[in-house]
């Protein structure tokens, strides 16, 4: 079995102590690939040094809605540093797979007001860099789904993490973007996102961890971690009723195409 984590945080302070050891973890468990989004400048080029050593990482950089105010940053700077970010690392062989993770989040102090031109520059980038989108999209539905019908990303990108209804869920997917399974569907509560995930293609589906975020049921607390990302392959399949290799190797398919991986 082979999976792959379309959604890890694996550059944050919270694995600085123990990356080595989780990864080979990870291994050990059947998680051979990881795409690490980058969520603030200053993570932006360290990011590209830490995928560097390790041919299973992946990177992608862009502005999360949680750091657009500590940024200062205007929209058009933004868009202009991330373009000279991503051209300096495709030049020293670290080439960047998606534009994200950015997004909104109806849920945090920031407007979304606030959110939504930068989110607007970076679905501009993905257009003139012609590369997919990692979106975060928390309580925001109306409004994503409104930028997303107006701008129609060319490649499409993942709402990570997704929560929501089933017909939410294909919304997007019929506007080009997949839906990232984490661990809320372990959670016996959230039974909408679990009826969505049951019913949708499993071509649309993608696996995350979101680790260090997002712990599993009966983990609340804990550092959640990629090596777990077997047990929400496992749920998945459950919800579904089908084997758990036939979910880890169509998420995996899908994972590739969508950022154009081999
Ligand atoms: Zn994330």
């Amino acid at each position: 079995m082979q999976l792959f984590d379309s959604h890890c945080h694996f550059d944050f302070d919270a694995f600085d102590g123990d990356r080595p050891q989780v990864w080979q973890r990870c291994r050990d468990a059947g998680v051979e690939r990881m795409i690490i989004p980058g969520v603030s400048e200053p993570r932006w080029s360290t990011l590209f040094e830490l995928v560097k050593g390790e041919p299973g990482w992946y990177a992608a950089v862009g502005l999360h809605p949680w750091w657009v105010a500590e940024a200062e940053m205007e929209p058009v700077q933004l868009q202009r540093d991330l373009a000279q970010q991503i051209a300096a690392a495709q030049l020293q062989g670290n080439p960047c797979v998606a534009i994200g993770e950015c997004g909104l989040d109806g849920a945090i102090v920031t407007p979304l007001t606030d959110q939504e031109p930068h989110f607007r520059a970076q679905l501009a980038l993905a257009a003139e860099l012609d590369l997919p989108l990692i979106v975060h999209a928390c309580r925001c539905h109306s409004d994503m789904l409104r930028l997303l019908k107006e701008y129609r990303p060319a490649r499409g990108g993942v709402i990570h993490a997704f929560s929501g209804s089933e017909e939410i869920a294909r919304d997007y997917w019929q506007l080009g973007f997949c839906l990232g399974a984490g661990g809320t569907i372990t959670y016996e509560r959230a039974a909408k996102t679990r009826r969505a995930f049951a019913a949708l293609p499993l071509e649309a589906v993608l696996l995350e961890s979101d680790a260090p975020d997002m712990p599993l049921a009966g983990r609340q607390g804990q550092r959640n971690s990629p090596e777990y990302l077997p047990l929400i392959a496992a749920e998945l399949a459950t919800l579904r009723g089908i084997s758990i290799e036939q979910v880890a190797e169509q998420t995996r398919l899908n994972t590739e195409r969508l950022f154009a991986l081999q």
